[in-house]
């Protein structure tokens, strides 16, 4: 609710500032106080949300929502099979095989999986998928490191292609274009692609995450030295894209929840330049008050 009304002024105040012709980068006091763990609550929403199917419906053409209330999987329709973005957790995929079969696809027909990035709940669940389904995985290149088993005991995650910047990944007639947007994880994976709808072509991008979680280390980080860097890196990034259809590794980076009921309506409620860049506008502030807290703080 709180994230919605200060949305909604945000809104206000960048239509205000439009009309104005003032239209600029946008400055950080236009934008609510927001820190990195306000950011985090916000993605992982309240309790049972990230265990509880939320509704699977059509964003736009072929792509469809199959997650939970707070962890993000889309299926992407073609006519030679689908592709899944994002298993989540091993326990989430029983939920995701739910809503797929509810939008009367067949989730064994899912012939490729793709991730945003190489935590838990997002990509714990590839090996379950490919078990169930004979689905090829395939993985950033940046981010498999952090795939390998923490006891060697564990099996080895299975990854039948390892993803560079810019590549493409085809089915079906189909193409995604995977951006490594870095930082949250080294190969954190931006997802970009064409949806048509009434005639008109738009670009979706499923952003893999710019969020900065409590625990992480901004300022001398002994183990990513250049995680500041490459957080600056992905935002220049993702704004040189032309994105119309915001989407997320988890649904609260693009507002599901308010844009739930006008489903159906005319403009596609998804369709939403604005709130694609009031994501990344609000990520880095938040990145930039941690890195000054942390600087403050060593400083002492
Ligand atoms: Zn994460």
């Amino acid at each position: 609710m709180r994230d919605r009304s200060i949305r909604a002024v945000y809104t206000v105040i960048l239509t205000t500032v439009a009309s104005l012709a003032l239209a600029g980068p946008l400055q950080a006091q236009e934008l609510p106080r927001l820190l990195p763990d306000d950011l985090f609550r916000r993605n992982i929403g309240g309790e049972g949300q990230m265990d509880a199917r939320f509704a699977p419906h059509r964003v736009m053409d072929n792509i469809y929502y199959v997650g939970t209330g707070s962890l993000a999987s889309f299926l992407i329709t073609t006519p030679q099979g689908h592709i899944l973005v994002n298993s989540c957790f091993n326990r989430t995929v029983p939920l995701i095989r739910e809503s797929v079969e509810e939008l009367g696809f067949n989730f064994e027909d899912i012939r490729i999986v793709l991730g945003s990035h190489a935590h838990g709940d997002h990509m714990q669940g590839d090996a379950l998928v490919k078990e169930l389904t004979g689905a090829q995985v395939m993985v950033m290149g940046d981010d498999v490191p952090l795939l390998q088993p923490r006891n060697p005991a564990d099996p080895m995650p299975p990854i039948d292609r390892m993803l560079y910047d810019g590549e493409t990944v085809s089915l079906g007639g189909e193409v995604l274009t995977a951006h490594r947007t870095p930082g949250h994880t080294p190969g954190c994976t931006s997802w970009e692609l064409d949806v048509q709808e009434s005639g008109r072509t738009y670009k979706a991008l499923i952003n893999c995450s710019i969020g900065v979680n409590p625990n992480y280390q901004l300022y001398q980080n002994p183990d990513r030295p250049t995680i500041v860097e490459e957080y600056r890196y992905s935002y220049a990034k993702l704004r040189s894209l032309d994105i119309d259809i915001p989407l997320g590794s988890h649904p609260g980076m693009y507002n599901l929840e308010e844009k739930f009921p006008r489903i159906g309506q005319t403009p596609n409620p998804f369709i939403d330049p604005e709130g694609y860049r009031y994501e990344i506008a609000i990520n880095e502030q938040a990145m930039g008050l941690r890195l000054e807290e942390q600087r403050a703080a060593a400083a002492r």
